[in-house]
């Protein structure tokens, strides 16, 4: 598909992201706005976000604001588009408004030509009378098209009043080269003069997408499969205008792993979700980038500049892009692996803060530092380590290692204290720890020993390494929970 990647008639590369602004940021549109910046970055073009809030009823502020914080929060930027600084929108960028509403004259301005040149018409027929027509086809078995019964009008008919404004469909083949599904081509009678305005003279999508991306100067519109059948309805605006569409490339959508469509009844499909459970923009752009397309090495662990470098639109599979979150954990544990300690302990203290643990930032570090290798999510630290700041709670049998006699763990335990108590403070530590646990292990399984204290420490059956835990809790605190499993296990 190299031909279809080539740069329009070489004009510079422009490609644009056009959410919605109608409800918090789907983790189907970070990962089509990370395809475009991908591409327009992997062309050396230019990156445009452009806020469609073409629906004044869903649209909100809150949503522009949480899609711009998203994605930023992504690591994914823009060259042109809507900006948010100190609690104040704006932007940046010489094809502004960026922002759709405020682009209306502009779309008024062509709807004028369109009427002016014999391109558009007024439509009387009023909703209820194409209801009327709508089943009638559908009692046919037919798919409805707009019959075109004000096409050619020469006067308006009495007393009616416009109700819409229609383009004159071209009676010809539409045909176009996907960048990801190759040659499509749609027949005229599949298409019909569909409404580009409301009565009030009001744009709608598919008009004022395509006057908009001809305005900004667009060479390549990337987006989700949904859109396929909007694409001939915006070559036709082009053909009105007399220009040239932009390439397009349309990628399939994210799916459920039984293959069902991603919903919110199906499970989370907020970016915000996933940010809130700790998971890392590194993991997510890596793991959105690789659904539904894969470098020719099969490299895993790509970060953004990787991405960027790698990144082929062509090939971006045609089959729906399945959400596997196995491997999105894989990917974000793989992250906190590589992670700095002191990095990770900034990201990991808010979650500490929401679960009410309140702690030194040296302790926050060792326990970040103790957990590190084991945890999926920055969250899992504040709910699988919240014993290292607090007395852990758990019932006396778990103290009791496989089918071991539950009388037997009092003397173990009272043992591990007397030997622990002989060490000095300064002593806690691994080789010292780890020498008198050995010791205690002479002519005994190592479970009758680690079982209990790792239990006694962490209210846990599996933890970290009761050793590490030690070290990071000290010897009072290590010695303060012995007693306290001596006492319930003796009870
Ligand atoms: N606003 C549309 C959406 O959020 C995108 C339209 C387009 O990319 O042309 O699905």
């Amino acid at each position: 598909m190299e031909a279809a990647q080539k740069i329009k008639e070489n004009r510079p590369v422009r490609v644009r992201m056009a959410p919605s602004p109608t409800g918090a940021l789907h983790i189907g549109t970070a990962r089509m706005t990370l395809f475009d910046f991908l591409f327009a970055r992997h062309m050396g073009g230019t990156f445009i976000l452009r806020i469609e809030d073409t629906d004044p009823e869903r649209s909100k502020t809150e949503h522009e604001i949480g899609l711009i914080e998203g994605l930023q929060w992504l690591g994914i930027d823009w060259d042109e588009g809507p900006t948010y600084e100190n609690g104040k929108l704006g932007s940046r960028g010489n094809f502004g408004p960026y922002r759709d509403s405020e682009r209306v004259l502009s779309h008024k301005k062509y709807i004028q030509k369109f009427l002016e040149e014999g391109k558009a018409y007024q439509c009387y027929c009023t909703k209820e009378e194409l209801e009327a027509r709508r089943e009638e086809s559908e009692s046919r078995s037919v798919p409805f098209r707009y019959p075109g019964t004000c096409r050619n009008l020469t006067a308006p008919p009495a007393s009616k009043t416009p109700q819409t404004i229609r383009l004159k469909m071209p009676n010809e083949t539409i045909t176009f080269d996907d960048m990801v599904r190759g040659k499509v081509s749609v027949e005229p009678t599949s298409l019909d003069d569909f409404a580009i305005a409301r009565a009030d003279g009001s744009p709608l999508y598919n008009f004022a997408v395509a006057i908009d991306d001809y305005e900004m100067e667009i060479t390549h519109v990337i987006r989700g499969e949904d859109h396929i059948s909007n694409t001939p309805k915006q070559i036709a605006v082009y053909r009105a205008l007399g220009v040239e569409p932009p390439i397009f490339g349309h990628t399939p959508l994210i799916l459920n792993l039984d293959r069902s469509k991603m919903s919110k009844r199906t499970g989370d499909t907020a970016l915000a979700d996933y940010r809130e459970k700790g998971y890392l923009p590194e993991a997510i752009v890596n793991f959105l980038a690789l659904m539904g397309w894969h470098p020719t090495d099969d490299q895993e662990i790509l970060t953004l500049d990787e991405l960027i470098i790698k990144f082929d639109i062509a090939r971006v599979q045609k089959a729906g892009a399945v959400f596997d979150q196995a491997k999105l954990d894989w990917l974000n544990r793989e992250y906190i692996k590589k992670m700095d300690v002191e990095t990770l302990t900034h990201l990991v203290a808010p979650f500490l803060k929401a679960a009410g643990i309140e702690a030194p930032n040296m302790l926050i570090e060792k326990v970040v530092a103790a957990g590190q290798s084991r945890a999926t999510t920055l969250e899992d630290f504040a709910e699988q380590g919240s014993f290292f700041f607090k007395l852990p709670e758990y019932e006396a049998e778990l103290l009791v290692w496989k089918n071991m006699e539950r009388v037997t763990v009092s003397p173990m335990l009272q043992a591990i204290e007397t030997e622990f108590s002989t060490l000095s403070g300064d002593d806690f530590v691994k080789e010292r720890l780890s020498s008198a646990l050995e010791k205690l292990s002479l002519g005994r399984k190592k479970g009758e020993v680690f079982w209990p204290l790792r239990v006694a420490l962490s209210g846990l059956a599996a933890s970290p390494d009761p050793v590490e835990i030690m070290t990071v809790i000290g010897k009072e605190e290590t010695i303060k929970r012995i007693k306290i499993a001596i006492k319930k296990i003796s009870q």
